[in-house]
């Protein structure tokens, strides 16, 4: 036990991923989300337990990274995973001339993928187009954004260190000479304001964390760029159907429980509040499903929503949205602006929580001069339906 005093901004995967991994370690820590838990990204995203197959011809490191990150999380989360396998599928001539080079980024990357005949797939996924010309097998599957959170919340709690507080909004960040002193917190159900705190911040606020960053007077570069899903009702596969291509719009479809998504599009927004589906998005996102699944168009409509990536890097440098990383970084503040004991985690995605949890919880504990290992990697995590029991939320 550790006596350091740790609040972490933002209730979403990440911020979970983070407290989980400083509890097991030993600190105490408060998290504090505006909303209801994992209503920002992380309850609207695709679901797709990457295996990093779509990265691999343009990132090796994050196409690994996202490898061992989806074995790691079918280990330690399997109620949270639909281990369902994926297809890449070629549906033009251009397409095809990929697939080579695309299996042997896989392979380098450490992703077992496997050609099949464009007969295999068919029996696989009968759904698919019978004009599909190659076919390539991967270790992609299906996650709940929800449980997978959840999940990491209910380890925090069970650790008894971990006091969870949802309408609870961040308006301020105190700071004194020798750093941050603690978070100024707006209680969005009785409109009181307090002040909690803190010896160390994590700023774990996705596409919000650039604002929050800026109640500190730091600087930091992070880009919401909103993308658009559509689901529509029916399971039409069960695997994880991706285009075999250079990764772009409307290429990837996910089977959801009884739903089928297709997703997504992208662009950039000055304000992750405000993210409004562009006109052209849906026929689009039909058009490209069609390609690799005829009948999707067909299905009754469930719902289309849009959400923002918490991407590192500023779109003031690049118009080209594509261009900014999907990697994550953890900045610590006292390096970087001079303000002690604050630290910001952004970018990355669903399938790379725990790592992010990782080298956030690791950098944290060597400002503390705090050793004590990682174990996320190696437990079990409890069942993301302990988090709402035996006490609402958490240790207070
Ligand atoms: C279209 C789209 C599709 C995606 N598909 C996939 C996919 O298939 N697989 C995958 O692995 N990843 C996917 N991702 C990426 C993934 O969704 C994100 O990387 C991840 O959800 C980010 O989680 P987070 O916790 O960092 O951010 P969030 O979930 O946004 O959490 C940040 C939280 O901070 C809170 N907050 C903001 N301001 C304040 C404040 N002032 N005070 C308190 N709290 C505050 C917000 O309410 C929010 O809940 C996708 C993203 C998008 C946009």
């Amino acid at each position: 036990m550790h006596d350091i005093s740790v609040v972490v901004i933002g209730g979403g995967g990440t911020g979970a991923a983070i407290t989980y991994d400083l509890c097991e370690r030993g600190l105490s820590v408060t998290l504090v989300e505006r909303g209801e838990l994992t209503s920002g990204t992380t309850g609207r995203h695709h679901g797709q337990l990457h295996c990093g197959a779509r990265y691999a011809m343009a990132d090796t490191h994050i196409a690994t990274e996202c490898m061992k990150e989806s074995r790691i999380l079918r280990r330690i989360a399997p109620d949270a995973i639909e281990y369902n396998g994926g297809l890449f599928v070629a549906v033009t001539d251009e397409d095809c001339t990929h697939t080579e080079s695309f299996i042997e980024a896989c392979l380098e990357a450490g992703i077992p993928a496997q050609s099949i005949t464009t007969e295999q797939a068919l029996a696989y996924e009968p759904a698919l187009s019978e004009q599909i010309q190659a076919a390539v097998l991967v270790p992609d599957g299906t996650i709940d954004p929800w449980r997978l959170a959840l999940h990491f919340f209910a380890g925090a709690k069970q650790t008894g260190r971990a006091v969870i507080r949802p309408y609870a909004e961040v308006v301020g960040i105190e700071t004194g000479t020798s750093g941050v002193t603690g978070v100024a917190v707006r209680q969005l159900i009785t409109g009181r304001t307090e002040t909690i705190p803190a010896d160390i911040i994590i700023n774990a606020a996705g596409p919000w964390a650039g604002t929050i960053a800026q109640l500190a007077g730091a600087d930091l570069s992070v880009s919401p760029s909103p993308g658009t899903m559509l689901a529509v009702k029916g399971r039409l596969t069960d695997m994880v159907i991706s285009r075999l291509h250079p990764a772009g719009d409307g290429d990837i479809i996910v089977p959801q429980r009884e739903l089928t998504i297709i997703g997504s599009t992208q662009w950039l927004s000055s304000d992750p509040d405000i993210v409004r589906i562009p006109e052209g998005d849906i026929p689009f996102l039909l058009r490209a499903a069609d390609q690799m699944l005829p009948s999707f168009s067909t299905r009754p409509h469930h719902m289309a929503w849009a959400a923002a990536r918490p991407l590192y890097g500023s779109s003031r440098v690049t118009d080209d949205v594509r261009s900014l990383s999907r990697d994550f970084a953890c900045i610590d503040h006292g390096q970087v602006d001079k303000i002690r004991g604050l630290f910001s985690v952004v970018g990355g995605k669903a399938t790379t929580l725990r790592a992010m949890g990782e080298i956030t919880a690791d950098a944290v504990c060597s400002a503390c001069g705090i050793t004590a290992p990682c174990t996320t990697d190696q437990k079990r995590l409890p069942a993301y339906r302990s988090f709402y029991t035996g006490g609402l939320y958490g240790a207070e």
